[in-house]
């Protein structure tokens, strides 16, 4: 009799291990099938490193790659080169992470019936770019390495962002030793993952800190004698600017005035709001996390303190998180995530509906009001409302100085003030030199080919 219930007993244990692995299972079907589905060595998925069904287009259907047959890009030239940081190359040299983030979604998996396109073409990828603003900005950038891009700060649909040096993905260059530097950086999405000193685009920042920090702030006047010393240290700018308002020592680009901001303000705080305003923290969308830039001003002296307001000492910036801060100063203190992926449709039904990502309130409408007027005013006293016919742009300038006997990285970054082109723009030229003489040309290119797009 023992012996039966001693069976019996280890029978009732099998069958409840049994039980407990069956749910284990089905619940690990449900949450993960769909990633198992499209494992990266998958051949119906990928192709090499990259993903290897569907199609993809531009926001108004413009084919930019077709993966049905074929890897067959689109038979422009200029919008192949314009593209290939985010539709991938054949090798793999550049992959495509926002592409592979969906591919459960590309390839139509469903969890029920298996790979719904199985065998089939897979998906169509419609992403949030423009091919008449990315071709627009290929044009204005060719010259240069850098970054140019545009997003919709009131829905963060990305309508261009180009990164160069590039190349054409149907005739890709061969780098050897006989072209050192011609290609450096190639692969690079220079928009995601690169870091920039941001010079004076970072007075932005500064001054928001001062706006929210001193209440008494748009009262004060400052003088600038062409060097303000700080610990036995000369702060410099590049002439004398005298008396100047706040408004003024803005569009001046006063780094006395500047280096006064951030003595008021307190090096803590300034590296408190920084902080804050998200500008150094990394933003995620698609799949793709960018680099994070640094500050460092609150734990410097005072004079690299000051330096660091001015955006030089170690202040490094990412033109995707840069973008994402003035996207919020443009939306009132309140910005949104940039998006690239806009839906996926397989068979007529939508697999994938991208969705707005709002942020947190980073500052307050009335120090995003005012920094917006402030910036508004540099366009139209400085940078010269001729060059965006029919649009209102604010903006500021900057001037990265690297070191090493380079020339200074060009800098811009600003927004659009219209309802109908909600529009915040970042530019990043390498070895540029002055950031209005270079990035106002490359900017009224792009905000031109925005405003005819749409
Ligand atoms: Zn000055």
């Amino acid at each position: 009799m023992n012996r039966i219930a001693g069976r019996a007993g280890i029978t009732m244990l099998i069958a409840v291990v049994l039980l407990i692995g069956f749910a284990f299972f089905l619940g690990e079907y449900f949450m993960q099938a769909d990633e198992w589905a499209v494992f990266p060595g998958s051949p119906h998925v990928y192709n090499g490193s990259n993903i290897g069904c569907g199609v993809t287009t531009d926001r108004d259907g413009v084919l930019l790659l077709d993966l049905s047959g074929d890897r067959t890009y689109s038979a422009d030239a200029l919008l192949r080169k314009a593209t290939v940081h985010w539709v991938g190359d054949r090798r793999g040299s550049v992959s495509a992470p926002a592409l592979s983030h969906y591919a459960a979604e590309f390839a139509g998996y469903n969890v029920l019936s298996g790979l719904y396109s199985y065998g089939g073409t897979g998906g169509t990828a419609k992403l949030t770019l423009s091919a008449k603003v990315q071709a627009a900005a290929q044009e204005a950038m060719k010259k240069y390495r850098g970054t140019v891009a545009v997003y919709n700060y009131k829905t963060g649909e990305l309508l261009c962002a180009v990164t160069t040096p590039n190349y054409d993905p149907d005739n890709p260059p061969q780098i050897d030793e006989s072209n050192p530097g011609e290609y450096e950086g190639l692969y690079v999405n220079r928009f995601t993952q690169s870091l920039y000193i941001p010079g004076s685009i970072f007075k932005i920042v500064t001054l928001a800190a001062a706006l929210e920090k001193l209440p008494d702030a748009e009262q004060m006047s400052f003088r600038c004698e062409g060097s303000y010393t700080i610990g036995g240290d000369a702060i410099t700018c590049e002439s004398v600017h005298g008396k100047q308002s706040l408004k003024e020592a803005f569009c001046n680009s006063c780094n006395c005035a500047f280096a006064q901001l951030v003595e008021m303000l307190g090096k803590e705080n300034l590296q408190r709001y920084v902080e804050q305003f998200g500008v150094i923290e990394q933003v995620r969308f698609d799949g793709i996390t960018t680099a994070a830039g640094k500050f460092e001003g609150g734990t410097a002296s005072n004079y690299h303190a000051a330096w660091s307001g001015i955006g030089q000492y170690t202040d490094q910036i990412n033109p995707c998180g840069f973008l994402r801060f003035v996207g919020a100063v443009a939306a009132g203190g309140k910005g949104v995530d940039p998006y690239l992926v806009d839906s996926i449709t397989v068979d007529g039904i939508k697999t994938y509906d991208a969705k707005t990502v709002k942020g947190d309130r980073i500052l307050s409408e009335s120090t995003a009001q005012i920094l917006g007027s402030y910036m508004r005013n540099n366009v139209q006293t400085k940078y010269g409302d001729k060059n965006f016919p029919g649009l209102h742009v604010c903006a500021k300038t900057g001037t990265g100085e690297v070191g090493g006997g380079k020339k200074p990285n060009a800098m811009l970054a600003g927004f659009v003030e219209d309802e109908q082109y909600p529009y915040a723009f970042v530019v990043a030229v390498e070895d540029g030199g002055y950031g209005a003489k270079v990035c106002i040309p490359i900017i009224s290119r792009v905000l031109a080919a925005c405003k005819e797009s749409v």
